[in-house]
């Protein structure tokens, strides 16, 4: 077991990067200082990074409660990109390598969780950014960024087939859409609806579908009907249609809830059959009041699930080599970063923004 670097010690590099100064300044162009290879670390040229509704929700301190943001902020956890240092140690990666990393750069490795394979459920982890860093002090800084320096074990292998743009959403929201299914069981065959057709949503419908389900989809937005089969729904309920919601209710095995903002919960759980399970990925930034009853008739229960482990997560990567499975993109340069903000807030992205890092290289940083 490595000892963690504590202090100043380690020599640092500068590479260019996007960062907002407060919860209300838009991102702009900064130069931020990152660690050079320690003995088990990877360098990555970051080619593509996905923007997550957690970056936003961090960006503006919506999580001020849960976790605090520090400024200056650089979001980015859905990265993708190809090695362009190793350290001594490293034994998975080469200079060349396609590369990927998720919402995690660290944990202890002793923990129960870790020792499971679930260093997202760790106490010590190391998100990607706006958490503390062991080997820097300050906060880490995540994904808007020309490079990034990751321990090896926290970077995972991107199939070769598969379109980058597309690849990065992955690493957050595929991974978050894939475990909680796979882990709920065998799915083939069952009645499963995806709430809310965003980034993490139509993620989900795509491995539901992938996994054999019976997927109806639950939206807010009329104009995401045609999308949402073409995606591969077989159903789409337009939520605010009593009559589209009250045909299924009490008829679902499994519900992921996706949905970014507070709503009612339990018009969902009420979909659910005797039995079936509703899990939370969405985090809004305020509590959700359920009913006590929705819950007991029907024995139905209410889950949480947060991201994926690292070898969940290869995992995962790999079934997406394997069945030719990507997100849904709208490659952005990074000078559009706050207009995707602003879109993101409406519900108004198909379905996710992906930006190439490669605009980055014009900006005049100091
Ligand atoms: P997103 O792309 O903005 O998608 C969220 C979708 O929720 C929207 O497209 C919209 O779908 C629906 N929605 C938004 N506001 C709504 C409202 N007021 N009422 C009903 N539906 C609403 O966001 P995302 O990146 O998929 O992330 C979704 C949530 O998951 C965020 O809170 C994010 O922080 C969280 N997250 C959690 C994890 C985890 O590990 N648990 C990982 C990543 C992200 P329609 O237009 O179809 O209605
Ligand atoms: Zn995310």
């Amino acid at each position: 077991m490595k000892k963690p670097q504590t202090g100043n010690t380690a020599s640092l590099y500068k590479t260019k990067a996007y960062s907002a100064a407060s919860e209300t300044s838009p991102l702009a162009a900064t130069s931020i200082s990152r660690r050079e290879t320690t003995d088990n670390d990877v360098q990555i040229e970051i080619l593509f990074c996905g923007i997550c509704h957690s970056d936003l929700h961090t960006v503006r301190n919506e999580w001020s409660s849960i976790m605090p943001t520090v400024y200056p902020c650089v979001p980015g956890h859905e990265i993708v990109g190809r090695v362009t240092k190793i350290g001594s140690a490293v034994k998975k990666f080469k200079p060349g390598d396609l590369a990927g990393v998720g919402c995690l750069v660290d944990s202890d490795h002793t923990c129960p969780n870790c020792r499971d394979g679930l260093e997202q459920l760790c106490p010590n982890q190391t998100l990607t950014f706006n958490s503390l860093d062991k080997h820097l002090g300050g906060v880490t800084y995540g994904g808007y960024s020309e490079s990034i320096v990751v321990d090896e074990h926290f970077v995972l292998h991107v199939p070769a087939n598969l379109n980058l743009a597309g690849v990065a959403p992955l690493l957050c929201a595929g991974i978050t859409t894939y475990s909680p299914m796979r882990r709920w069981g065998d799915i083939k065959g069952k009645k499963v609806g995806v709430v809310g057709l965003g980034g993490l949503g139509h993620m989900g419908v795509k491995f539901a579908r992938a996994f054999g389900a019976q997927v109806v989809v639950f939206t807010t937005s009329e104009n995401k009907r045609q999308d949402a089969l073409r995606l591969g729904a077989n159903e789409v309920v337009v939520s605010s249609k009593p009559g589209e919601m009250q045909k299924h209710a009490g008829s679902f095995d499994f519900i992921l809830d996706t949905i970014a903002a507070v709503h009612d919960i339990n018009a969902y759980i009420n979909m659910l059959g005797r039995d079936g399970n509703i899990t939370l990925v969405g985090a809004p930034e305020k509590p959700l009041s359920v009913s006590a009853f929705a819950l007991l008739l029907g024995r139905r229960s209410l889950s949480g699930s947060l991201i994926g482990g690292i070898a969940e997560t290869q995992e995962m990567l790999d079934f997406c080599g394997k069945h030719d499975i990507t997100a849904d993109v709208e490659v952005i340069p990074i000078q559009k970063v706050n207009e995707a903000y602003e879109r993101l807030v409406k519900s108004d992205v198909k379905y996710r923004f992906s930006i190439d890092m490669a605009s980055l290289k014009s900006e005049q940083t100091a």
